[in-house]
């Protein structure tokens, strides 16, 4: 009896609808980076803290350069990091650094190049000087009890340094999707291993981590598995732990393609397997519930040919990861582009198939595609090579040249 196979639009539906942001917790702040904030965050002083000067040189009273000929007395020193003893006098400056605050009295700030010393004294270039130059007043940026970060953005390097300066070396955010990785196939050997008789390297684990990485992700690549259903079992158990368990191999129809059996068995429910799309037709996936304090694994088995599990996280597993860390924004839908040379599909499912720019998008005209000479969901020399894939709609077709493709980005 043959399965019936979803669509891809159909499957990524059903991935989607059990995909729910992970419980917030409390991270420093690098392990939140590219995470999203889970709460509002205010500020617990004003920035600045004190009028500040915004460079080195001499904190003046503006009005009186005018009346003294742009030439003051110089008053105390006063560094970043000490405070000033006293207010300004009449006609007098006093030599500050920047980042350090100004005296009672200063309203700016003359740049030290822009000044000369005579004996003692200091003669400014200018005299008509604006109140407020070089000078950053208290609670300019942001004053105390202002919220700096709002819940749901997306923590960037800048929004960390805001967040040490608002006194949160924590924050609520949601985190990483733990990811574990297991390759199964009793021919495969670890990169650094001579491949013997019949055995190939595994490729699919690294490539799923990083992957998973640049998603956000935490991954971990566990022992790849034997096809021998108690081993499998034992190290799929053990990835059944995490968010999210990814497998590839065995989700096929040979004899020892033991995956989805030894999935039901550790208690994971099917919610589809085999979509119509080519490479990875025969992808699998499943949900083992929460219990308690537990939150349930998304399970995805990826056919082992590398270029279909790497299809297959982009279209399925990319997106659960987009909603598992809480993001809103929409993810990027494939975009149009031109052919620039006939091509010629067949096959009765849509076909993934590796392609690079020759020209790239410009303003509002669709960029130009070449599809790249591939053997298939085994070639991962083209992927390597390519900036995406080219989709090609199911049946035999010649596409001619400048003809409209939908493109996938790798990026
Ligand atoms: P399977 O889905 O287990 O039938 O595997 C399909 C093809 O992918 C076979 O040729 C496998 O040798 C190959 N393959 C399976 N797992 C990996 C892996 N981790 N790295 C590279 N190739 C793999
Ligand atoms: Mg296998």
């Amino acid at each position: 009896m043959s399965e019936p196979m979803l669509t891809i639009e159909e499957a990524v539906v059903l991935v989607r609808e059990h995909a729910r942001p992970l419980v917030p917790c409390c991270r420093s702040l690098l392990d939140g980076l590219g995470c999203v904030l889970a709460e509002d965050v205010a500020a617990d002083g004003d920035e600045p803290p004190f009028d500040k000067a915004l460079v080195d040189g001499y904190a003046v009273r503006a009005a009186d350069l005018a009346e003294a000929d742009g030439r003051l007395r110089v008053g105390e020193t006063i560094l970043a990091g000490q405070t000033p003893t006293r207010s300004l006098g009449p006609r007098e400056a006093a030599a500050i650094m920047t980042g350090a605050p100004l005296p009672l009295g200063a309203d700016a700030v003359l740049m030290h190049e822009r000044t000369r010393v005579i004996d003692g004294d200091i003669l400014s270039d200018e005299i008509d000087v604006p109140a407020g130059r070089n000078r950053l007043v208290r609670g300019q940026v942001y004053r105390a009890g202002d919220f700096v970060l709002r819940r749901g953005s997306r923590l960037s390097p800048a929004s960390l340094g805001l967040l040490a300066s608002v006194g949160r070396p924590r924050v609520m955010v949601i985190p990483r999707p733990r990811v574990a990785i297991v390759s199964t196939g009793d021919e495969l050997v670890q990169p650094e291993q001579t491949p013997g008789p019949g055995q190939i390297r595994n490729s699919n684990a690294v490539m799923l981590q990083a992957l998973a990485v640049l998603r956000g992700a935490s991954a971990q690549i566990l022992p790849i598995a034997r096809d021998e259903s108690s081993e499998l079992k034992r190290v799929l158990k053990e990835g059944l732990s995490s968010d999210v368990l990814l497998i590839t191999g065995g989700v096929s129809a040979g004899q020892r393609d033991l995956v989805p059996a030894a999935l039901a068995e550790l208690g994971v429910t099917r919610i589809f397997h085999k979509v119509r799309l080519k490479p990875g037709k025969p992808l699998w996936f499943g949900t083992l519930p929460g219990q308690g304090d537990r939150a349930g694994t998304l399970v995805f088995g990826l056919p082992g040919n590398p270029v279909s599990g790497l299809v297959g996280f982009l279209l399925f597993v990319g997106p659960a990861l987009h909603l598992l860390t809480g993001q809103s924004d929409s993810l990027p839908e494939p975009v149009e582009a031109r052919l620039g040379g006939t091509f010629t599909h067949r096959g009765e499912r849509p076909t993934y198939h590796p392609a690079r720019w020759l020209e790239r998008q410009r303003d509002r005209s669709p960029g130009v595609l070449e599809p790249l000479p591939w053997a298939g969901s085994a070639d991962l020399l083209a992927v390597a090579q390519a900036d995406g894939f080219a989709v090609f709609p199911a049946g035999d077709r010649t596409f001619q040249a400048g003809e409209i493709v939908r493109f996938l980005s790798l990026d």
